[in-house]
């Protein structure tokens, strides 16, 4: 007899909470189970089996209640390895979060322990001969002899007709059976260039190949090559037959880097990303497993990839949000790939031409080795950059999105033949409508935020939960009929732009145009061949594209990241204005870009100007260590949420309490209304800590944790965010 421990995602155990079970049989620790509980039968996963020579009454006496047995074993094979297992105990530990949801994020959704609709594994008929001998027909002796020269040919390949092939099976020729096949994710193919590296390149690639278990930052400006060296260290690795996990930022950059290593290694290439449909991502998880492949690349949960005998993990554009995972495990994927290297005794690559903070701090100090690679490919300058004052435009009578500068540049390029990128980091048509009479502003009726109008379906959305509604038109507090469209995002600037520049075709690329499966791949395709000359998008586009006709780059409002109020809105404004400005000029043409903006003072935008990461780097450093904020100490972000205002308000204050209390070398910000006060429905606050040691933050959250979690069963919600990058 076996006890069979296992974890279980149930809303009302979220918690870490393993239940016993009992089996004749053995079962191994790793697999599904399906299991009784409550009356109901639920999917278990196992995590731990330990044989015993008790009876079922005799255990029952001991453990003081009546056991059940499993029902059902779901897996052959344990789902995750022993290191895996390992490590979301670990990122539990780290992230507070239950130890069922790092499995979760660990594993494909069709093979996630709360779900039993297996992607299936997708076949194919195939044909063998399994007799020789004389058929009755002329036809069928053809076909059989073609099917000599091809075994294990594919039944839709052969020329022959299926009644013929049924035919022969009946006469006992042949056979045909199902094989398993992979389904084949698409990408861009294209002609690959000869390329030599350059001395800095092969500079870099050398020190890190002569580093082992060591993190490294490549700090390299926009098309100096970056690419070209992860490329190299990843044939590296594989010579030494190691395996490579390349992350890069969740969207936008996965299909690019796809392409570009699935052109140079081919079929050693899986993927994983979040635009792979279900089964893609299931075969792609097979062929990892079943060690068919070596190179992983894909976003953020690809850190997971079930690799053995990793050489390298590569985070590109490291300095990117998206490695932070935003629900449940909150885990920021640099941090589990360092846990991951330590393990394989592997190196860790960071690259981006705009460091975070964090990581070039951590290279100052040593604790990661620095590579600079100062200089784009061929000593190509980089783009010249102009910043125009919106304000002075609005003084010279010019109330248009577009300043003047602008207009001419644009136009410019359009009658050149060459193409440009505009930047409007804002979705939808119009930002919000509005009364012109009471001056009444239509929200969410579930969450404190405008709705924001998107022409193309003619609905008002809001953009933090599923609430769609048609446009009014007369206002709900004064009925008047006098609502205006107030604002602007991509929807309306390409209206704007049809109407404003001759000639000029645009692409729009954002959350909505991409939706659908391969569309990414489609625009960028039509772009790539000038079916259109202006690339319009929100921060998707600002990352990672190289297209060699790129002469100009518009940011139509630089002031949208900045005027967030979150402790990184500048470091990210000055990221996002380095990263589009570098799409300028990469190919054999000089390229330039304008930035417009109501703040043409701030450093975020005059260092992106000047492309001066260093300058950057200390003025912000300056402001970080003034205000503590990271790299000068660690922060947690307490979000405290509930139906009930009053409860939201009191549980806040009295979490406030409980930490002044139980804290001493912690500063405690807070409670204040989150920035949206209403989500989905509920309150919101927060509770910011800012410490140097986390030993005894970790002890009271914990406690806390359990206390709410647990016992106030869903009145209210506690959510502990480590390293928290949003603070909406
Ligand atoms: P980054 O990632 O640093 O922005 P990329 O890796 O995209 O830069 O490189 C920019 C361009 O330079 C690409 O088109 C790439 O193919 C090309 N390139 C990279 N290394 C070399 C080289 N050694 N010789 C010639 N072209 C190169
Ligand atoms: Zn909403």
């Amino acid at each position: 007899m076996y006890i069979v421990s296992v974890l279980i995602e149930h809303p009302v155990h979220a918690l870490d909470t393993n239940f016993d079970y009992l089996s004749h049989n053995k079962v191994i620790p790793g697999v599904r189970v399906l299991i009784p509980f409550n009356r109901q039968r639920v999917i278990g996963y196992v995590e731990h089996v330990e044989e015993t020579f008790l009876s079922k009454e005799e255990l029952e006496e001991d453990a003081g209640f009546k056991y059940q047995y499993i029902s059902e074993v779901i897996d052959d094979e344990p789902l995750l390895n022993n290191e895996l297992i390992e490590l979301a105990k670990t990122m539990s530990k780290l992230t507070m979060s239950p130890r069922i949801a790092c499995y979760q994020a660990m594993l494909p959704s069709s093979l996630k322990p709360a779900t039993n609709q297996a992607a299936g594994i997708k076949t194919q008929l195939v044909v063998n001969i399994i007799k020789d001998g004389t058929p009755k027909t002329i036809k069928q002796k053809e076909c059989l002899l073609y099917l000599k020269e091809h075994q294990d040919i594919l039944l839709k390949d052969v020329p022959y007709s299926r009644s013929l092939l049924d035919n022969l099976k009946k006469q006992g020729f042949v056979e045909i059976t199902e094989k398993e096949i992979y389904r084949q994710v698409k990408f861009r193919e294209y002609a690959e260039k000869k390329i030599v590296l350059t001395e800095d390149q092969r500079r870099v690639i050398q020190g890190i190949i002569a580093t082992h278990n060591q993190t490294s930052l490549i700090h390299g400006v926009t098309g100096s090559g970056k690419t070209e060296v992860y490329l190299a260290l990843a044939a590296h690795y594989l010579l030494k037959r190691q395996s490579v996990i390349v992350l890069v930022p969740e969207i936008a950059l996965t299909p690019i880097m796809v392409e570009i290593f699935k052109q140079r290694f081919g079929e050693q290439v899986a993927v994983l990303h979040s635009r792979l449909s279900q089964g893609e991502k299931y075969d792609e998880y097979r062929r990892i497993k079943r060690r068919e492949v070596h190179i992983v690349v894909g976003a953020r949960s690809a850190v997971f990839a079930p690799l053995e005998n990793i050489g390298l993990i590569i985070l590109d554009e490291e300095h990117d949000a998206s490695y932070k995972q935003e629900n449940k495990p909150r885990y920021l994927t640099s941090q589990i790939a360092r846990i991951r290297a330590k393990t394989h005794k592997a190196n860790v690559v960071l690259g981006s031409a705009t460091p975070s903070l964090e990581s070039y701090s951590r290279s100052e100090i040593g604790a990661y080795q620095l590579f600079e690679l100062p200089k784009r490919i061929n000593q190509k300058p980089l783009p010249k950059v102009e910043i125009v004052d919106m304000l002075e435009e609005n003084r010279n009578r010019n109330f248009s999105l577009f300043s003047i500068a602008l207009q001419k540049q644009l136009q410019k390029t359009i009658d050149d033949g060459n193409q440009a990128i505009l930047l409007l980091n804002k979705r939808g048509y119009a930002s919000f409508l509005q009364c012109h009479s009471c001056g009444e502003v239509i929200k969410c009726p579930h969450c404190d935020v405008t709705l924001t109008y998107h022409k193309d379906e003619n609905k008002l959305k809001c953009h933090y939960c599923e609430y769609t509604t048609a446009p009014i038109h007369h206002c709900p507090n004064c009925g008047q009929d006098k609502m205006k469209l107030i604002g602007y995002g991509t929807q309306k600037i390409e209206e704007e732009i049809s109407t404003t520049f001759k000639n000029a075709k645009i692409i729009r690329y954002d959350v909505d145009t991409t939706k659908q499966k391969n569309s990414h791949l489609k625009l960028l395709d039509q772009f790539q061949r000038h079916e259109a000359n202006i690339l319009l998008g929100t921060q998707m586009i600002a990352k990672g594209l190289d297209f060699e006709d790129v002469t100009f780059v518009g940011v139509l409002n630089a002031d949208l990241s900045l005027n967030i109020p979150d402790f990184r809105a500048s470091e990210r404004t000055f990221q996002l204005l380095s990263q589009v400005a570098g799409r300028s000029g990469r190919g054999a043409k000089e390229g330039s870009v304008i930035i417009q903006t109501y703040n043409p003072d701030h450093y975020a935008i005059t260092c992106a100007a000047h492309h001066d990461y260093k300058k950057f780097y200390q003025l912000e450093m300056n402001y970080r260590k003034t205000a503590t904020y990271p790299p000068y100490c660690h922060m947690v972000s307490i979000l405290i949420q509930a139906k009930n205002e009053q409860v939201a308000i009191e549980t806040a204050r009295n979490v406030k309490n409980y930490l002044d209390e139980h804290l001493k070398n912690v500063i405690i910000l807070g409670p204040a209304n989150s920035m949206i006060y209403k989500m989905n429905d509920l309150y919101r606050l927060r509770i910011l800590l800012k410490f140097k040691q986390d030993k005894e933050v970790y002890v009271a959250l914990n406690a806390l944790n359990d206390y709410y979690n647990k016992k106030q069963k869903g009145k209210v919600t506690l959510i502990c965010d480590f390293n928290p990058y949003s603070q909406i």
